[in-house]
């Protein structure tokens, strides 16, 4: 049965503003919602939530793709829309497509200009995120992918909040303490607000030599793994750090660019597949 109003919907009757055409911008009509987060920043959460987003549309899957990195949006590059505009079209935002079953927004579609520094205070922040959640109008989908922004600060915190206790955390780390520490406290972080965690995901995971192929564990080794049998949540597998993933994702292109059996694309199937 269709509902008339929808508990989430900002303007309240989602129905009468073109539900049924997948044009609502209302919660209710996401089927599941997963926050891509990480203790700290570069550690590779917008290239895990680009990738894991990309994979889900590959398979058929309706996908909208949400970067809420207000102070580094760097989704818009990775997918190569840098420089596209989101439209309004009142009272919604409009998404930027990408390919046939995905849907982008960005704080980066909404800024004049490119090199603009975002300079808000955490109200009119927080007024911002919940923006671009409840007023994009994704119309009906599988999977919302949330690139949240890093550490367990306000920004995350109103993300979760604004998304309600079914979004589902993807916890991305790297294998050094330092980055285990913050991760931690992402872990515990999603506990306290309520949030189930599907798993961890270990990034920069040892660096495979492209002439002798031999492994040097940069970052160290295993800790992503450590951690999530120590906190009792699942391990969905590790990245490797890998040149070719630095270089596609200056230049616009996903590790389904890159060939069928490569190992970082492999490693990025194999983690969907736990999914
Ligand atoms: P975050 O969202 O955590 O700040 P990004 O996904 O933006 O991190 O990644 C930071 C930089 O590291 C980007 O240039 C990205 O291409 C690169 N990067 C991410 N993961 C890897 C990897 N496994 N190997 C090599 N470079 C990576």
């Amino acid at each position: 049965m269709t509902k008339t109003k929808c508990s989430t919907c900002s303007v309240g009757d989602c129905k009468s503003r073109g539900q049924d055409e997948g044009d609502t911008a209302c919660l209710d009509h996401i089927k599941n919602k997963l926050v891509i987060l990480s203790g700290k920043g570069g550690v590779g959460k917008s290239t895990v939530a680009v990738n894991m987003a990309v994979a889900l549309a590959n398979a058929g899957k309706k996908v909208g793709l949400l970067d809420v990195d207000i102070h580094g949006p760097s989704v818009p590059r990775i997918l190569g829309l840098k420089g596209k505009k989101s439209k309004l079209k009142a009272p919604w935002l409009i998404p930027v497509k990408w390919g046939e079953n995905m849907k982008v927004m960005s704080i980066g579609f909404l800024l004049p200009d490119d090199n603009e520094a975002v300079i808000w205070r955490g109200p009119v922040k927080g007024s911002l995120i919940k923006q671009l959640i409840e007023e994009t109008a994704w119309g009906n989908l599988d999977y919302l992918v949330v690139d949240c922004p890093p550490g367990t600060g306000d920004e995350p915190l109103s993300v979760l909040q604004i998304l309600g206790p079914d979004a589902k955390a993807v916890i991305v780390t790297t294998p050094q303490a330092v980055a285990i520490d913050d991760v931690r406290r992402s872990i515990t972080f999603c506990k306290k607000v309520g949030n189930p965690i599907v798993g961890v995901v270990e990034n920069m995971s040892g660096f495979v030599c492209p002439k002798c192929k031999d492994v040097t564990q940069i970052f160290g080794a295993g800790g992503g793994k450590r951690l999530a049998e120590e906190m009792g949540i699942p391990f969905l597998g590790a990245i490797p750090l890998d040149p070719s993933i630095t270089l596609s994702g200056d230049a616009g292109k996903t590790l389904f660019d890159l060939e069928a059996d490569h190992p970082s694309r492999s490693a990025m199937e194999e983690i969907i597949e736990k999914l």
